[in-house]
Formats: structure tokens, sequence, C-alpha cells
């Protein structure tokens, strides 16, 4: 059975905000025994594209092409992972585009926004670092950190970053509804990523879990790194409610974070549908 792999399902590269390339990654994957990989950046395919278009990854592992989507669902960003969808479809492309821009768009706001406390521009440093990749927050956060301005990430979106601070600046997603029939167009499987982490009281995040399968959506990780076991008992009853699969990955970003490794998580409770039986039916 498939799930007898040792796999991981969410990952970043540098192609978002992980510090690795895709080949590195692929590399440590390995290295730490994993199977079974879905590189699964912030609103971008190109470090998977740049994995197909290596013989050596696909000789060493096992691929699953994967996205971590950002959208909105009455008013809150969630992030959905998409995997198996087909990498090279239009309407991917015409979507990730609009991300490009939202994103690009978001980081000139943020980094207005920083000037008018009195921080430099740190706009130039910031595509300094993202290198053509996706641009995302972390990146703030290392310059932030580079500048001396603070002491860690942590601190970067604790003081200007986070949830309520001057960076925290608000975005139009695209739907959650648009955004799981884009990921069914394009062939693949949606999954709710870390559903404990939006910072949402637990029955909001079963109504959400119900909202999410109702519009189309197929999954929900179960697993993955600062979940309990008491959460994941409540996540298995609801997957087990309303008919969703579930999904794992460490959501590894840096291996100099040490509470994330590759092929790491919190074990998956017995007898709910694994989303790889999915995949792989
Ligand atoms: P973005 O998608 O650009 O809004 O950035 C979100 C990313 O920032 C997440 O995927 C995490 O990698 C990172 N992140 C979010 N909150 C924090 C935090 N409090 N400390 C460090 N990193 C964070
Ligand atoms: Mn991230
Ligand atoms: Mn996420
Ligand atoms: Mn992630």
């Amino acid at each position: 059975m498939v799930c007898d792999l040792v796999y991981d399902l969410h990952c970043h590269s540098n192609a978002s905000d992980g510090t690795l390339s895709p080949l590195q990654l692929v590399d440590a994957a390995v290295a730490k025994g994993v199977q079974l990989l879905a590189l699964t950046d912030h609103d971008t395919v190109a470090g998977v594209k740049q994995l197909y278009a290596s013989e050596h990854t696909l000789r060493d592992i096992q691929l699953v092409p994967g996205v971590e989507f950002t959208c909105k669902f009455e008013k809150q960003v969630l992030h959905v992972v998409a995997l198996g969808l087909d990498i090279h479809s239009e309407r991917l492309a015409k979507h990730l585009t609009l991300l490009d821009q939202l994103r690009f768009e978001r980081a000139e706001r943020i980094a207005y926004k920083l000037t008018k406390k009195k921080l430099p521009d740190v706009l130039p440093a910031v595509l300094k670092r993202v290198d053509g990749g996706q641009i995302a927050r972390p990146h703030f956060a290392k310059v932030l950190c580079d500048l001396g301005i603070v002491r860690s990430q942590g601190e970067a979106f604790d003081k200007y970053l986070g949830k309520g601070k001057v960076g925290d600046v608000s975005v139009e997603w695209p739907e959650l509804e648009s955004l799981l029939s884009l990921i069914n167009a394009c062939g693949g499987v949606s999954v709710l990523a870390h559903p404990t982490k939006y910072r949402l009281k637990i029955n909001k995040v079963r109504k959400l879990l119900a909202c999410f399968k109702a519009l189309g959506g197929d999954a929900v990780e179960i697993s993955y790194p600062g979940i309990t076991p008491e959460q994941q008992a409540i996540i298995k009853y609801e997957a087990l409610e309303h008919g969703l699969f579930v999904s794992a990955g460490s959501d590894f970003h840096d291996p100099e974070y040490k509470w994330t490794e590759l092929g790491r998580f919190p074990q998956v409770p017995e007898g709910v549908p694994h989303i790889l039986t999915k995949i792989y039916n």
C-alpha cells in the first residue's frame, strides 16, 4: 500500500519561502529516507517544473506535483494544498499569474507601510532575496533580520508582519470556491492545509471542514508539526463525518528550523481514508 511509503506531502523550496533549491530539497528528502515527495511551494509551480526537468531527481524519489495556494473564504485567508495537478494547464498558468501580481503588489504595499514606521525601504533587498521566486512575508522577515531591525523571523512577524501589524495588508485573494474548481479542472486533489493554524476556535474549524467539503474540497491535513492528539481526534471525526480524505506533511521550509524535518510529522490516525489512496486509486 502506498501509505506504507515514507512520504511528505507538504514542503517548500526557494521557489517560494523555503531556503533549499528544489534539487537540494530532494537530496535532503532522500537523505531522510523519503520515498514520495510533493513539493508544495506557495502559489508557484516553478520549483516543481525544475524537478521534472531533472532525470536525477526522478530516479531518486517519486514526485507528486503540488502547490500551496493562498485563497480566502468568508474574509479568512486559507491555504489549500493541491496535489497531482497538471502543472502545464493554461487555466492554472492564468491563476498563477494573478497570484504573482497580487503578491508583488502586496509586497510594494508592505514595504511602503514599513517606511511609514520609519524603517528603510526594504523592497530592493527583499527582491534580491526572492531572486525570481514567489515573494512571501518570510522574505521581509529575513531582510529585517539582516538589517538588525529584529533578532528573529518570529520577532519580525510579532512586530511588523503578523496579524494586525503594519505589514498585514489586506489582499483580494481568490475565493476558495473558484480555487477548488480550478484544482479539480486541473486534475488535482485539494487539501485544506494545517486547519488548526488559522487561529480559529475549534467550532469554526469544524464548520470550515463542512464548508470545504460542500464547496468541492477533497481532504484535510491531519498530521503536521504542532497539531495535538486532541486536535487530530477532532479532525478525524469531522473528516469521517463529511467524507474528507486526510493528508500529512512536514511543512518544511529550512534545515535551520529545528521543529520541522522532511518526512516527519505526528502519526496519521488509523481508520480514516488517506489522500494517497485517492491519488493512486
Ligand atoms: P505569505 O504567504 O506571504 O503571507 O507568508 C506566509 C508564510 O509566512 C507561512 O507560510 C510561513 O512560512 C510564514 N509565517 C507565517 N507566520 C509566521 C510567524 N509567526 N513566524 C514565522 N513565520 C511565519
Ligand atoms: Mn511558508
Ligand atoms: Mn501554509
Ligand atoms: Mn506550507
